[in-house]
């Protein structure tokens, strides 16, 4: 089905304001399909309208100026330092909702977010930031379960709700993430080195080491202490192949348990349009993280559990190889014995 048929489908089921995009680039692109694909008629504002190639076929494409008069809600997918065309449309911007998508190059690039700068430049438009932690790419090819999260923040409560609702449509989960104050970080977000990994690492490193000192005191220091056995060889296969499984379930324990506590905060509250703590959002957001550091424990374990009887099996033909060399030796032994007794 061509995206135009899906998109007149979905304006006859329920008929959707404009959404307008200013920029033709790679996001605005993908955004304007998702949109459309979702039943949003998207009009693009674009500096060259003659010249756009490659829009989504049942959008418009139009000036910024006369894009602008059709539609609330306007997604700027322009860099930043190509805001300076807005000015000029400040008395068609008056009381439109903004959206800033945009991302930087370098973490805290410049002193003041894009948005709060933006909201500064066009002081008459409501600026609401988000959608810049969903790549182009994730839009288009629709590969969103693992991104599908949409971090949104604004000053003004009833716009962030209108870009939420949009999100929603779109298949994303919108998350409020406060007032303007919070674009910096959302800013910085997308260039942060596996943001949501520290939080298993850490867990996973302060368990490892628990149960190391635990294992060690059991299994090695207990018998040499009580029997004075020296079992140190132990520390190198069997010690790590008993921290790996208790780590790896526990880790996997974690994964389920907070969707378990946020199932009786709802039953508790009598409502799930309430938001979360804070504490458990943070542990929700990584349980995908935990449990591929669970898995990865897993694998361990299985590998350790594989060396044992390797281990076990290679000291076996060893001692099984002394032994026959022992043997034949002695019947050798025996039968000069047998010699010299017979003269
Ligand atoms: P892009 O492909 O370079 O497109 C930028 C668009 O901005 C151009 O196509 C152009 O559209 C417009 N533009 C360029 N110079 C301009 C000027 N001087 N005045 C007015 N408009 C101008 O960039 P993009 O990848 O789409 O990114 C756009 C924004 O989305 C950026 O802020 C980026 O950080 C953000 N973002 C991108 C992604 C991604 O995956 N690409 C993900 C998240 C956020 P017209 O020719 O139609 O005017």
């Amino acid at each position: 089905m061509e995206i135009s048929e899906i998109a007149a489908d979905g304006e006859n089921d329920h008929k959707q304001e404009a959404i307008c995009i200013f920029g033709t680039g790679d996001f605005g692109r993908s955004l304007g399909m998702r949109l459309l694909m979702s039943g949003y008629p998207v009009i693009y504002g674009s500096r060259n309208p003659q010249n756009s190639t490659l829009i989504p076929s049942g959008a418009q494409v139009h000036t910024h100026a006369d894009a602008l008069k059709k539609s609330k809600i306007i997604f700027l997918a322009v860099h930043r330092e190509n805001y300076d065309f807005l000015p000029a449309l400040s008395n068609l911007l008056d009381g439109k909702i903004l959206v800033d998508v945009s991302n930087n190059l370098k973490m805290n690039q410049y002193p003041e977010s894009n948005a709060q700068y933006l909201s500064q430049l066009v002081p008459e438009a409501i600026v609401v930031k988000g959608f810049n932690t969903v790549s182009a790419w994730a839009l288009q090819s629709g590969s969103l379960d693992a991104n599908s999260q949409v971090f949104v923040c604004g000053d003004d409560n009833k716009s962030k709700q209108q870009v939420m609702d949009v999100a929603r449509r779109l298949g994303l989960t919108p998350l409020d993430r406060g007032s303007l104050l919070a674009a910096k970080e959302l800013e910085n977000y997308p260039l942060q080195l596996f943001p949501m990994w520290r939080l298993p690492l850490i867990i996973a490193s302060v368990l490892t080491v628990f149960f190391f000192f635990y294992t060690v005191v059991i299994d090695v220091i207990h018998p040499f202490v009580t029997k004075n056995s020296d079992v140190s060889y132990k520390l190198a296969i069997s010690v790590p192949n008993r921290i790996f499984p208790n780590v790896s379930l526990i880790l996997l324990s974690l994964v389920y348990l907070p969707g378990v506590i946020a199932a009786f905060i709802q039953l508790y509250r009598g409502t799930k349009y309430r938001r979360f703590p804070d504490w458990l959002d943070k542990w929700m957001l990584c349980r995908k993280q935990l449990g591929l550091v669970a898995l990865a424990y897993a694998f361990l374990h299985v590998l350790y559990t594989y060396i044992i009887p390797t281990r076990f099996s290679v000291r076996w033909r060893w001692m099984h190889s002394m032994i026959e060399e022992t043997k034949s030796t002695y019947s050798c032994l025996s039968k000069q014995n047998l010699f010299t007794i017979w003269g």
